[in-house]
């Protein structure tokens, strides 16, 4: 089996889905004693919480390109960066890797084109609803995409970052994102992403009628077919 190089700790209450992702999917794939191979490396949030919120960017590309690089040392052959956010930087992570990278707005992508969605809500942190990054890379596939308002995106990011990153889970929080989906949906979303890493820990399907794309299990699908793919 190949090697896959996990960037985690993004935060480490996501890693964890990923890695028993990852495992569940290869045993169910290969079947008997079989397990993913995967090097993981979780970094420490602080810092790069800190740069994002600062706005040095720079600075959280030269933790996880560091970082990437160990993963390539030690015979990872591609890269899986566990957050949405950090994908801002996608770019400098793969060069200081020379690896190729797994993206996660790709199968995010994939799977909503082939279930035929056009106008789609993105939940994520402030950085993925409100820069370009990774809204332009579901644009380019032909995907219309709805962000909440300013006082929802600031909901949204502060549960996030106050509550999830810590394995928080609160029932008030899913009622107040439930509602944010219920507005979204009246703005015309047919369909509403997972953009962050965390949120699966909160929401899930039974929670809504609005049909939801979890970027973590659809990113831990393409991990699993990367591995399998011998
Ligand atoms: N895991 C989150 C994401 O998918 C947020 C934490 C981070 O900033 O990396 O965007």
């Amino acid at each position: 089996m190949r090697l896959l190089g996990v960037l985690g700790g993004m935060s480490w209450t996501s890693t964890e889905a990923y890695y028993r992702g990852l495992n569940e999917g290869v045993a169910s794939r290969l079947g008997g004693l079989h397990s993913a191979r995967v090097l993981v490396h979780s970094v420490d949030f602080g810092p790069v919480a800190e740069a994002q919120h600062a706005g040095d960017w720079d600075a959280a590309a030269g933790i996880l390109g560091a970082a990437a690089a160990g993963l390539a040392a030690g015979g990872a052959q591609a890269l899986l960066l566990a957050t949405n956010t950090m994908h801002k930087v996608s770019g400098a992570v793969e060069a200081a890797a020379g690896l190729p990278l797994l993206h996660i707005a790709d199968p995010t992508a994939d799977a909503l084109v082939a279930d035929g969605r056009r106008r789609v809500g993105l939940l994520a942190t402030r950085f993925t609803m409100e820069e370009d990054f990774y809204v332009a890379r579901l644009r380019d596939r032909g995907l219309d995409v709805v962000v909440p308002g300013v006082g929802d995106r600031e909901l949204v990011h502060q549960v996030i970052y106050d509550e999830l990153v810590h394995d928080v889970v609160r029932a008030a929080s899913r009622e107040a994102y439930r509602a944010v989906l219920q507005r979204l949906a009246d703005d015309g979303a047919e369909a509403v992403v997972l953009g962050c890493t965390e949120i699966g820990l909160l929401l899930h399907q039974g929670d809504t009628e609005v049909p939801l794309y979890d970027t973590t299990a659809l990113h831990v699908a393409a991990g699993v077919d990367w591995l399998c793919d011998r």
